[in-house]
């Protein structure tokens, strides 16, 4: 079959390589001058002149991400040099928090909550009782349930420096709001599934490097199109065909945004590109700042957010093979302005890790994740014969990650033998 696949973020380069590998004659059409959409490389400048390559937005991928790592294998991805692996570790600057030793599942697990001596032992063993009673109920609640309910009965500390964390890092969406069924699924994938499902794997080069380049060159040596600044404006149904632009395919992969894919959807099925739009955003803000001198105790240190002060968690490039003394914060679940949010991370610099910054570049992603809320409708797969949607928005278990993004383009390129 003819195939064209639009949009070429993690979601849409894993359908093309699928659908490659099954035969097909695959073209891809990306609206912007580089794959990887959300997932994508940049280059800043630094005070001292020096150009660098760091990304959109600093990601975090977790040994659970299993079909991600055997895609990055398939196209020729190091991904020994390329990721970083790290124990699980919520550690904060005073060297305090949660840090899971190498052993099999739960062990570790159990161990890590139970060396954890900052928490009171109340605490610990209310976490174990609760991690207890999701295993036993299948990892499975209520849809309409939200995290803050799910671990309403849990201390503070561990509310504080475990589920609000976790939470908002893997969902981005604060626990009061954010769907428990959701947050269960992760914890039962990251935790209880695989030995080092847990594991943390901080990218080495940039996200560009890691997956997206090397797909679109597997994908040409294969003989299939790439296009980039090709973005697609119209999609029509033929007798037996589909019309992208004027181009004849036989089948189509809709692996652009959810309001691109709604937006081009509309004539063909409104009621699959209703639920696309109706899906909510929310933000991910990255501030890079440098100091000289600046070096953390690990690669990634949590940090304690409040109101005045924003990022969740810091990254430290030039243990990543970056360049000394850049920093990156992460605001999950980002609120306000650019300036007013680049000034407060310089001032939680000072206040939490004692660094006086300069900043570099801060990068506000408006749309990074659909806000993944308890109940939630999320389009599906199939929006008519022949014409399929992929990415991270579509129907599934997991949040708006590139792991979700993954497996939702597999998924659409095995639905086309069907
Ligand atoms: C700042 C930030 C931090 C993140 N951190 C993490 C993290 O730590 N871990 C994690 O797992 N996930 C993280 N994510 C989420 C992850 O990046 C996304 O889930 C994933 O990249 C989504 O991939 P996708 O292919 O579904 O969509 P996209 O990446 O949005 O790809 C869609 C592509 O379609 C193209 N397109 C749109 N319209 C058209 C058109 N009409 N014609 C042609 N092309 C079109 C776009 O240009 C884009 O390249 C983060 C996201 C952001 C923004």
């Amino acid at each position: 079959m003819k195939v064209a696949v639009v949009g070429a973020g993690w979601a849409g380069l894993a359908a093309a390589v699928q659908a490659g590998r099954g035969g097909h004659q695959v073209t891809v059409f990306e609206a912007a001058r580089t794959p990887g959409g959300r997932a994508r490389g940049l280059e800043i400048t630094l005070p001292d002149g020096r150009s660098v390559a760091v990304d959109n937005g600093q990601h975090i991928l977790i040994g659970a991400y299993t079909e991600s790592l055997r895609l990055m294998r398939e196209v020729g991805v190091d991904v020994k040099a390329g990721l970083q692996r790290l124990p699980l570790t919520l550690q904060f600057p005073d060297g305090t928090g949660l840090r899971l030793p190498d052993l099999p599942v739960p062990l570790d697990v159990l161990a890590g909550i139970l060396r954890n001596r900052a928490w009171p032992l109340s605490e610990r063993l209310g976490l174990l009782r609760a991690a207890l009673g999701w295993k036993l109920a299948g990892f499975q609640c209520a849809d309409t349930l939200s995290v803050a309910e799910l671990c309403a009965r849990l201390g503070p500390r561990v509310q504080a420096e475990l589920i609000e964390p976790l939470c908002v890092s893997a969902l981005n969406t604060p626990a009061k709001q954010a769907s428990a069924q959701v947050f269960l699924r992760v914890l039962h994938d990251a935790l209880f599934a695989v030995r080092g499902g847990s594991q943390l794997l901080l990218p080495h080069a940039d996200l560009g490097a890691l997956f997206p380049q090397a797909a679109v060159t597997w994908l040409q040596t294969q003989g299939a199109a790439v296009r980039t600044g090709a973005r697609i404006t119209t999609l029509q149904r033929g007798a037996d065909h589909w019309q992208l632009d004027g181009q004849r395919f036989d089948s189509v992969l809709l692996a652009c945004s959810s309001t691109e894919a709604a937006r081009l959807a509309a004539p063909l099925n409104p009621a699959w590109s209703g639920t696309a739009e109706a899906l909510q955003f929310e933000a991910i803000t990255t501030v890079y700042a440098w100091a000289q001198d600046a070096r953390l105790a690990a690669p990634m240190l949590a940090l304690h957010p409040a109101a005045q002060w924003p990022a969740q968690f810091v990254f430290d490039r030039g243990q990543l093979g970056g360049p000394a003394g850049l920093l990156a914060f992460v605001i999950s679940a980002s609120q306000g302005e650019r300036g007013t949010l680049q000034s407060q991370v310089l001032a939680q610099a000072r206040v939490q890790l004692g660094l006086e910054l300069q900043a570099v570049q801060t990068v506000v992603e408006r749309r990074a994740t659909f806000a993944c809320t308890p109940g939630l409708q999320r389009p599906p797969q199939a929006i008519a014969p022949g014409l399929l949607a992929c990415g991270d928005y579509v129907a599934g278990p997991y949040p708006a990650t590139l792991e979700g993004a993954v497996r939702s383009g597999l998924a659409a390129a095995q639905a086309l033998a069907r």
